[in-house]
């Protein structure tokens, strides 16, 4: 994963521009991707796919040409999505087109202008301090040209057609944690969920410019919302921080259950948090009016803020392959397939026995004097165990891990006491 960061990261990753295209080509090479184009200008929903922006050169000098800006040394010198722009501009005029990090003064900010449009560089506040001349050279090269916006999509089949989605956006020049982790760690997921056993569900790789990719892909794909029964973004991974869970807007579906309880079977370290309060992303595509879908989303966000700086390098220069490891992405990969690992298990807990279990029969009884908790516990979940509750229900009513359910479900099982179903299937005798 961190080689493929390694090779990517420095790539012009504009929303539309051929160093996306590059990308995700390369990405294709390593898992089996379909690749989408939607043409510049088409209409999706509410939104139109911009035009393709090359920045072919740029550059800001002093009158007598000594260069301070080189868009050759780093992507994020300029705006993306820059007007072109050439000329000699008084010190004001430059300052009002000159982006700069608020936190980091070292840093070049990332600054884009996908639809309101104007010319814009970017440079580090310390170099914007020395600017003391009357007047400065702007040279802003930059093309804006009918081309495709691309989705790449991995498809996992499983034996069911209803889906889970997995998200993550390629889409920032010169930038690794946000979102390139995402991107490298949905491939490593996908790629493991291929070579394993079939799953139930299908699974969707998606990877994509965020926001405008997402709506992309959804408009051109509503026959395939119905089946979408959830999913999880993948956000900012490699930093050096536990891991978040964020809910969807259906915060009682049975995905949040799901997934939130795992989670904390599987990271006692992190956190969750509601939706819109950890990190906003594509999620809010697929969580919006007409979609639903209830999509999570897994990050390694520092503390929620609004606006975000989900960590210290956000959005800046400074987010390079340093600030994150080959661990840490590994971590996450084994958290984000330990999540659909219980989502796979995740059914009906069928009780073929009525009344409470003959546990010391069973050999299944637990000391309540040795182990109070235990012995309660055990009680607690069978008396759930009605047809009626899902897995993720029971750890949800009881406030426990996913896992800590299933050892007793499985315990359960293995003494043919229960069956697990796939709809609910209630066996409380119906009363007048
Ligand atoms: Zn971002």
């Amino acid at each position: 994963m961190l080689e493929l960061i390694n090779e990517l990261w420095f790539m012009k990753r504009d929303i539309v521009s051929d160093e996306f295209d590059r990308a995700l080509n390369r990405l294709a090479k390593e898992v089996p991707m379909k690749i989408h184009a939607y043409p510049s200008g088409e209409q999706c929903w509410t939104w139109h796919i911009p035009e393709k922006w090359t920045c072919h050169e740029a550059y800001l000098e002093t009158l007598k040409g000594k260069r301070l800006i080189d868009y050759a040394d780093h992507p994020l010198h300029v705006v993306s999505y820059s007007l072109p722009f050439e000329g000699v501009v008084t010190r004001d005029e430059l300052l009002k087109h000159l982006h700069v990090h608020p936190q980091l003064p070292e840093a070049i900010p990332f600054v884009f202008k996908y639809y309101e449009r104007d010319w814009g560089l970017c440079a580090p506040q310390t170099l914007k301090d020395q600017l003391k001349d009357e007047a400065y050279r702007v040279v802003i090269r930059a093309t804006f040209e009918p081309g495709n916006l691309k989705v790449g999509e991995v498809v996992i089949p499983g034996e069911n057609q209803k889906t889970f989605m997995l998200v993550a956006h390629l889409c920032h020049p010169a930038m690794v944690n946000d979102d390139l982790t995402g991107v490298v760690v949905g491939c490593e997921v996908a790629r493991r969920l291929l070579s394993g056993p079939k799953p139930y569900y299908t699974y969707r790789l998606l990877i994509l410019p965020e926001t405008i990719g997402s709506i992309a892909y959804l408009s051109h794909h509503e026959n395939l919302i119905p089946d979408m029964v959830g999913g999880l973004f993948l956000e900012m991974l490699g930093n050096d921080s536990p891991h978040v869970l964020q809910a969807s807007f259906q915060p009682n579906s049975q995905v949040d259950y799901c997934l939130k309880t795992a989670f904390r079977g599987l990271e006692t370290q992190g956190y969750i948090g509601a939706y819109r309060t950890i990190v906003p992303n594509d999620e809010r595509q697929f969580n919006s009016p007409g979609v639903r879908v209830p999509m999570l989303s897994i990050s390694r966000v520092e503390k929620p803020s609004y606006p975000p700086v989900p960590y210290r390098e956000y959005h800046s220069s400074l987010d390079t392959p340093a600030i994150v490891t080959q661990e840490r992405l590994e971590a996450s990969s084994r958290v984000v397939l330990g999540l659909l690992h219980a989502w796979e298990r995740n059914q009906y807990v069928v009780n073929k026995f009525k009344g409470e279990i003959f546990c010391s029969g069973y050999g299944i009884w637990i000391d309540y004097r040795l182990n109070p908790q235990g012995s309660l516990r055990l009680f607690e979940i069978m008396e759930r165990c009605d047809g009626e509750h899902t897995v993720a229900d029971i750890a949800n009513e009881l406030d426990i891990s996913f896992q800590a359910v299933w050892e007793v479900i499985s315990q359960f099982l293995e003494k043919d006491l229960v069956w697990l179903s796939r709809t609910s299937h209630p066996t409380t005798p119906v009363r007048d």
